[in-house]
């Protein structure tokens, strides 16, 4: 029987896992906290009954993935919850834009940009799954559906402000805005809108759930199905060096690129060593959840009824904070996202005391407190939220890269998403997976088709690795 080590134990890493024990190798996932998950886990971390996500929140990555779909995971306790309204953007003055999973629904909400998002999200939407098969593994390679790819692909080499020029409402250009930040480039850079347009048009084929019981239930059914597949998980286990990997005919690091590079030192081929210590990480997250009496005042009516509210206001805003953390400056209102899982999940609440989920976009690495900036940004539409904070929890920059080794300097997407990182992953090379050194690959984010819960960088890693493993018994 062959045998496989993963090194960390996140949706990728556990996804390649199962990949591979469900070919009959006889795998083994070491993770170094004390508890499988990586960014999809969850816990009651403010008062008790009151489930918090500690990272990933909204799905539309995982319930569209061809890969966590073909493992019938419901039969492990998986379930999705959608909220009403996937999505709002309010603006100051009390207005919003507003996402739903329906175009139609999204378009009719936008005014005199009905007919151009209908144009822009239409038919990418309609034909998303095919679209996927495309663009859910390396960029470059043969497409199965070139005509669909290149319909969809074209605009997304747009810097995401030429995107939202094409919207005459600062409604639809905020809301695109929004959600094209979720890149952590600025907004002005070739390729900025690839993001933003990917996950709309996956929200409006899939919209935007939440797992019940919290997105920890991912990665627990990963785990259980992995566990029925006779794999093994040992927790509380760090890999640091190369001697401390036990002996396997495949190794695979769900890794940040550097991460590995430490780990191989000189087993590593020189020109993989160079790219993956000069892999470049982008912005952090500051994290800081609450307990809120009430749930959040929104000035605006609709955001009472939405998973994510967005609050950066106008596009041009957001495009200047954006701008402001990639340079390493701090902003005065960061963008900042908020997550009301608890509408779609009631389960997660305690009484009337809500689960309120939120980040902030700061520079790589910053230092300070950002608890004040982000409880500010949420004040400016939503006045009164301050008196309801009943109990917090928050995670500075330094507090996320020691939760998770993935997360660089509060790197939250594992890298960069520059054009050279988009399109190749890690190091330039057609096998984004295959690290150099033979029998290894990086399953992590940091490979295509990038971040996000989806499982599919560990899938496609472990589908190179059973291919060696072929060619090799
Ligand atoms: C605040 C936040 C919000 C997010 N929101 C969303 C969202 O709403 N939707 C979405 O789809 N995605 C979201 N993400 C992104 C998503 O969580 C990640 O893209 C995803 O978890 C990446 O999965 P992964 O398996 O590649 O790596 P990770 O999830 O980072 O897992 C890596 C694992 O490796 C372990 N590890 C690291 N170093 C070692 C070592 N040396 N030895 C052993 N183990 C090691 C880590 O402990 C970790 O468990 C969010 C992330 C954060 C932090």
């Amino acid at each position: 029987m062959s045998t496989a080590i993963v090194v960390g134990g996140g949706p990728n890493g556990l996804a390649a896992a199962v990949a591979l024990a469900r070919e009959g190798v006889q795998v083994t996932v070491l993770e170094a906290a004390d508890e499988i998950g990586g960014g999809a886990r969850s816990s009651e971390a403010i008062l008790p009954g009151l489930l918090h996500d500690h990272c990933s929140a909204f799905h539309p990555m995982a319930v569209g993935s061809t890969f966590l779909n073909s493992l019938s995971l419901e039969r492990y306790g998986l379930s999705w919850r959608w909220p009403e309204i996937d999505c709002a953007h309010p603006l100051d003055g009390g207005d919003a834009g507003l996402l739903y999973r329906s175009v139609t629904g999204t378009a009719a909400g936008l005014g005199a940009d009905r007919s151009r998002w209908l144009l822009a999200f239409g038919r990418p939407s309609a034909s998303f799954d095919t679209l996927a098969e495309d663009i859910m593994g390396p960029l470059l390679r043969i497409p199965r559906h070139p005509l669909t790819l290149a319909r969809f692909g074209l605009p997304t080499l747009l810097p995401a402000a030429e995107v939202a020029r094409g919207f005459s409402t600062e409604k639809a250009r905020a809301l695109f805005g929004g959600v094209a930040a979720h890149a952590f480039r600025p907004l002005h850079y070739p390729l900025s809108s690839a993001i933003g347009l990917g996950i709309i048009t996956a929200g409006h084929r899939h919209g935007w759930p939440v797992a019940a019981g919290g997105s920890g239930s991912i990665t627990a059914a990963l785990a259980a199905l992995l566990a029925d597949l006779g794999g093994k998980i040992e927790t509380g286990t760090r890999v640091r060096a190369a001697p401390e990997l036990p002996a396997a005919d495949v190794t695979l690091f769900d890794l940040a690129p550097g991460a590995i590079a430490g780990i191989l030192g000189d087993r590593l081929p020189a020109r993989a060593a160079r790219a993956y210590r000069r892999y470049r990480h982008g912005p952090g997250a500051f994290k800081a959840d609450f307990a809120v009496e009430g749930g959040v005042p929104w000035t605006n009516p609709d955001a009472h009824r939405a998973g994510t509210v967005h609050l950066g206001g106008a596009f041009a805003e957001i495009a200047a904070t954006e701008r402001d953390i990639h340079a390493g400056r701090m902003p005065e209102r960061p963008f900042v996202l908020v997550g009301q899982q608890y509408l779609a999940d009631p389960g997660r609440s305690a009484g009337n005391v809500h689960p309120v989920w939120t980040y902030a976009h700061v520079p790589h690495g910053y230092t300070g407190d950002a608890t004040e900036a982000i409880v500010a940004q949420i004040e400016r539409f939503a006045p009164g939220f301050r008196d309801r904070i009943v109990g917090r929890a928050v995670r500075t920059t330094t507090q996320m890269a020691a939760y998770n080794p993935n997360y660089v300097g509060g790197d939250i997407v594992t890298g960069a998403k520059n054009i050279r990182q988009v399109v190749f992953g890690p190091r330039t090379t057609f096998s984004p997976y295959q690290v150099g050194v033979p029998g290894m690959y990086i399953c992590s984010a940091a490979t295509p088709p990038g971040p996000g819960v989806h499982g599919m960088c560990g899938a496609n890693a472990a589908a190179d690795a059973l291919r060696y493993l072929r060619r090799h018994q």
